[in-house]
């Protein structure tokens, strides 16, 4: 018999999210997720995957995951430390941690289980957690793996991060402090003030912990925004997905080589799940190639990126500070962010809304990511469709 408390619980809850507006429903792609989507049969200019370089479909990579299904299978079997290891796995650490100037690196199966795996694997309840108010979920779910004293800051703000930092060293309380931040913040599009962070992690003897998801093939010609700063040496860890800019599926931790050999023994994602498969490991090499072999992708990214924020300017939006190619079209009114939304849907563009509680109340954006892989034509066509949407709903005026 099923339980009935669990059936009332769902019910209640699915009930109360669809009454409030925030039950998501899904739309499932019929294509491939390149610049051009199609979803129930209509072509959208594409502008909500973080798919930044267009490697998710690249022929290239294809061809490297497909070589290596013919030759390793389409499973790599165990996990990590009994067979799961192919020479594959150990060629991609190396390549990563060459691309990101560190001495070794650890990958593991998603950014998300980087997070659980390495903070964790490092910080205990004797420990404390300086933790940046916006990072992403992932990194507040494995600071709560890891039993340490989270102490949130305010979002990037120096001073309270120093003030909070003193206290914590100096009140003997803490074995270990670390201070823990996104590189790129996804929802405004800034970047973290690592030469300041590094500088108070200097003063206080802090861990430095930079997930930089979506700053990796973006910033720094692609390495990062670590390296963007100069400050390859001067950060402990450095978290990266292999399923953003580089097209795949997967993350990694790059760092000093105790730090990899530590992880390698003790963080359970890699005891205790399985690796990734063949295919997904030899298209991560052939995409990291790619990024080291030339800045190609990456040039053509920000050429995209500030011809659409130019582009969106020009017409009277919003755009918000973004310093990366996260271009947030900022709608205000969260009622009024998600009819926008719809409507760019049914004009023809695929733009996600974000609102409450994602962000603050009253800055309900449209967020748009753009890629090395669209075309000027594919950006101008969502360019009319935004004036024509814009106009219709008066967020800009005729
Ligand atoms: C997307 C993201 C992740 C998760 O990465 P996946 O590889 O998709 O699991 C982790 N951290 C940050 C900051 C992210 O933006």
């Amino acid at each position: 018999m099923s339980s009935k408390k669990l059936a009332t619980f769902l019910a209640e809850n699915l009930e109360d999210l669809k009454g409030k507006g925030l039950y998501n429903v899904i739309d499932p792609l019929e294509s491939a997720n390149g610049p051009m989507i199609i979803i129930n049969g209509e072509e959208l200019v594409n502008l909500s995957s973080n798919n930044y370089l267009g490697l998710a479909t690249d022929s290239r990579l294809k061809e490297a995951a497909t070589e290596a299904i013919q030759q390793f299978g389409v499973g790599a079997g165990a996990v990590r430390t009994i067979n799961g290891t192919l020479k594959l796995h150990l060629e991609l650490e190396e390549k990563l941690a060459q691309f990101k100037q560190t001495e070794a690196a650890i990958a593991y199966q998603s950014g998300f289980n980087c997070n659980m795996a390495a903070i964790s694997g490092i910080m205990d309840k004797n420990d404390a957690i300086l933790s940046d108010e916006l990072n992403h979920a992932s990194i507040i779910d494995g600071c709560r793996l890891s039993r340490a004293k989270i102490i949130r800051y305010n979002h990037s703000d120096m001073d309270d991060l120093h003030a909070k930092a003193k206290d914590a060293t100096e009140s003997g309380l803490y074995n270990k402090v670390m201070v823990i931040t996104d590189g790129v913040f996804s929802m405004d599009g800034d970047i973290a003030k690592l030469p300041e962070i590094v500088q108070i992690a200097e003063e206080f003897d802090l861990i430095t912990y930079v997930d930089d998801a979506h700053g990796s093939g973006v910033l720094g010609k692609g390495a990062g925004t670590v390296k963007h700063f100069g400050l390859s040496d001067k950060v402990d860890l450095q978290i990266g997905t292999l399923s953003k800019a580089i097209g795949v599926v997967g993350g990694y931790v790059a760092g000093k080589k105790d730090l990899i050999d530590w992880l390698k023994v003790r963080s359970r994602p890699f005891l205790f799940s399985t690796s990734l498969t063949p295919a997904d490991v030899a298209a991560s090499i052939r995409a990291v190639e790619l990024l080291t072999e030339s800045s190609e992708l990456n040039e053509k990214l920000w050429e995209n990126a500030n011809y659409l924020k130019a582009g969106l300017v020009k017409l009277g939006f919003n755009i918000g500070n973004s310093e990366t190619p996260i271009t947030p079209c900022i709608i205000g009114e969260e009622v009024k962010t998600q009819e926008f939304s719809k409507r760019l849907y049914k004009e023809g563009v695929y733009a996600k809304s974000i609102v409450f509680p994602t962000v603050p109340k009253g800055t309900g954006r449209v967020r748009n990511m753009p890629s090395a892989a669209h075309t000027k034509e594919m950006l101008d066509q969502a360019l009319v469709i935004y004036e024509r949407v814009g106009k219709e709903l008066g967020i800009i005026t005729e």
